[in-house]
């Protein structure tokens, strides 16, 4: 597939940072590369920002809450022009999923009919709660002088600047559901994307201007976590971080928000397992299951990464996956028929590498795919992994790449007790045709969401987040703004 003219004309830029409505360079002068996954070439140059770059951004989402240029409109205008980024998101969707797949390395299907287009649902629906936030009324009973009554009230208000830090995996669509709630509750918004990936989010900042933000209610800035977002994590000008990421660098995000108390939502890192009962659609099964572990190159918090499978069809399954994994045409994202790309960079390459070498040195049994066609690009072959023992590493840490462990189990308790024998809690599934059983086990499984006979779709009106070191808070579903506010109770005697 060709690359479109208006994508070869972005990627030929020379990045700044957005703030305050304009580009400008970054206080340091230096810039840092962006690179293809498929064959490890530079595609295009963004700044290098820094704390002082950091700041200036924030000084302007600040001084934009400040006047109140975004949260003193109505909520419809707010929202009709949130619909026209959502429209705009649409009309530049082409573009958008290549400039997506050139630095991210996922499929050009799954770029324009997932990440884009899966987006604008999400837009929408975020746009549409605008008008929806409300308060509650109530009579006071506190004690009033004599012919005075007392009566409360309680408003949601945008909690001011918000510093919203988003990961590799699916650049565009995790920066919009930062992007979107932040500006539909009225606040202002840093946004900073991974260094890896961070052209779509430069693009979302221009489209946004050019749907009517005003200037200042959505700045953008490229950099290091470990420099421009500390400070931005550490800035008392900031009244919400919304971070998605890493286990370890949300716990280093966490603790920094309680030095200024400032709000913090985290989504962070999973290790998802699938439980299947014996009485399971066998084609049902295999699809979520090479759904769940292989979209996106397996590069998804909420992957499927450990199957627990019941005895009696264990030997049945595991020989349709193989027979799929060996299938799999492996190749560039930017050609439409390859079923696995790259993963994103080189250092995630040699990670998920790292895991499959020890799952060799320890002698667990791998089945493996072809293997990518350029030796430069990042590709790491499709792999199931045949009942590993609890002591190799893929089998409790997060790989984030395309591999499956299966395990034997002899019930439905093994099961549940081994796909609940972890620190994280972000997602599961169930397959099975059993309605008891469903009803049954879904209660005990420790996760924030529970598929069953599928595994990995997210909807807007789903709630999505993690029990235990997965993270706190839920994003989506109706009340998906009420952590970008606070409460303000107000009570009046008249
Ligand atoms: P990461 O934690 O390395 O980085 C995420 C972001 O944090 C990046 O923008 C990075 O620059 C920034 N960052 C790094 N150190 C920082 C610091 N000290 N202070 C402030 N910001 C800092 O994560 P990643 O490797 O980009 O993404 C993959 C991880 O994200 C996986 O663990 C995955 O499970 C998780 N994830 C979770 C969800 C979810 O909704 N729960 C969704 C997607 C990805």
């Amino acid at each position: 597939m060709s690359v479109e003219s208006s994508v070869a004309a972005f990627l030929a830029r020379k990045h700044g940072l957005l703030i305050n409505g304009e580009w400008r360079t970054p206080v340091s002068g230096q810039y840092s590369n962006v690179y293809n996954p498929a064959d490890g070439t530079v595609v295009a140059q963004v700044a290098e920002g820094n704390a002082a770059d950091a700041d200036l951004a924030i000084a302007a989402a600040h001084a934009a809450h400040v006047d109140g240029r975004w949260r003193n409109l109505t909520p419809v205008m707010r929202e009709r022009i949130l619909l026209k980024y959502a429209d705009l998101v649409e009309q530049h969707a082409d573009e958008l999923a290549q400039m997506e797949t050139i630095e991210q390395g996922k499929s050009i299907l799954i770029a324009r009919h997932v990440e884009v287009g899966g987006s604008i649902d999400f837009m929408r629906y975020a746009a549409g709660l605008t008008t929806k936030l409300v308060g509650s009324s109530f009579e006071s009973s506190i004690p009033t002088p004599p012919g005075k009554r007392a009566t409360a009230f309680t408003r949601r208000e945008p909690v001011g600047v918000v510093a919203a830090i988003a990961p590799w995996n699916f650049p565009l669509s995790i920066a919009l559901w930062k992007i979107m709630p932040a500006l539909a509750a009225g606040n202002t918004l840093v946004l900073k994307p991974a260094e890896i990936t961070p052209l779509t989010a430069l693009r979302l900042g221009e489209l946004a201007l050019e749907a009517g933000v005003p200037p200042g209610v959505f700045n953008v800035i490229t950099g290091k976590g470990s420099v421009a977002g500390t400070a931005m994590t550490s800035s008392k000008l900031v009244g919400k971080i919304t971070f998605t990421g890493s286990t370890p660098v949300g716990k280093i995000i966490g603790r920094a928000a309680i030095e200024n108390m400032t709000r913090v939502s985290l989504e962070l890192g999973g290790k998802n397992p699938s439980i299947v009962l014996k009485d399971a659609d066998i084609d049902l099964t295999v699809d979520g299951l090479l759904l769940g572990a292989f979209f996106n190159n397996g590069q998804v918090c909420a992957a499927c990464s450990r199957a627990y499978i019941e005895a009696p069809i264990y030997d049945k399954i595991v020989a349709a996956l193989e027979a799929a994994v060996k299938g799999m045409s492996v190749g560039p994202g930017m050609d439409p028929s390859a079923q696995v790309n790259p993963v994103v960079s080189k250092m995630q390459q040699n990670s998920v590498r790292d895991f499959l070498s020890d799952a060799m040195d320890k002698k667990a049994e791998l089945i493996q795919g072809a293997d990518g066609p350029n030796p430069n690009g990042y590709y790491v072959r499709p792999t199931l992994v045949i009942n590993p023992n609890a002591d190799i590493k893929l089998v409790r840490e997060e790989v984030f790449g395309p591999v499956l462990a299966l395990a034997r189990v002899a019930d439905a308790e093994e099961a549940i007790r081994l796909a609940n024998d972890t620190d994280m809690g972000l997602a599961a599934s169930l397959f099975t045709q059993d309605l008891s059983a469903t009803m049954n086990l879904i209660p005990r499984i420790e996760a924030g969401t529970v598929w069953v006979n599928t595994h990995v779709p997210l909807d807007p009106a789903m709630p999505f987040g993690g029990y235990k070191q997965s993270g706190t808070g839920r994003d989506f579903g109706p009340r998906w703004l009420e952590s970008f506010t606070e409460e303000k109770s107000v009570c009046i005697v008249y």
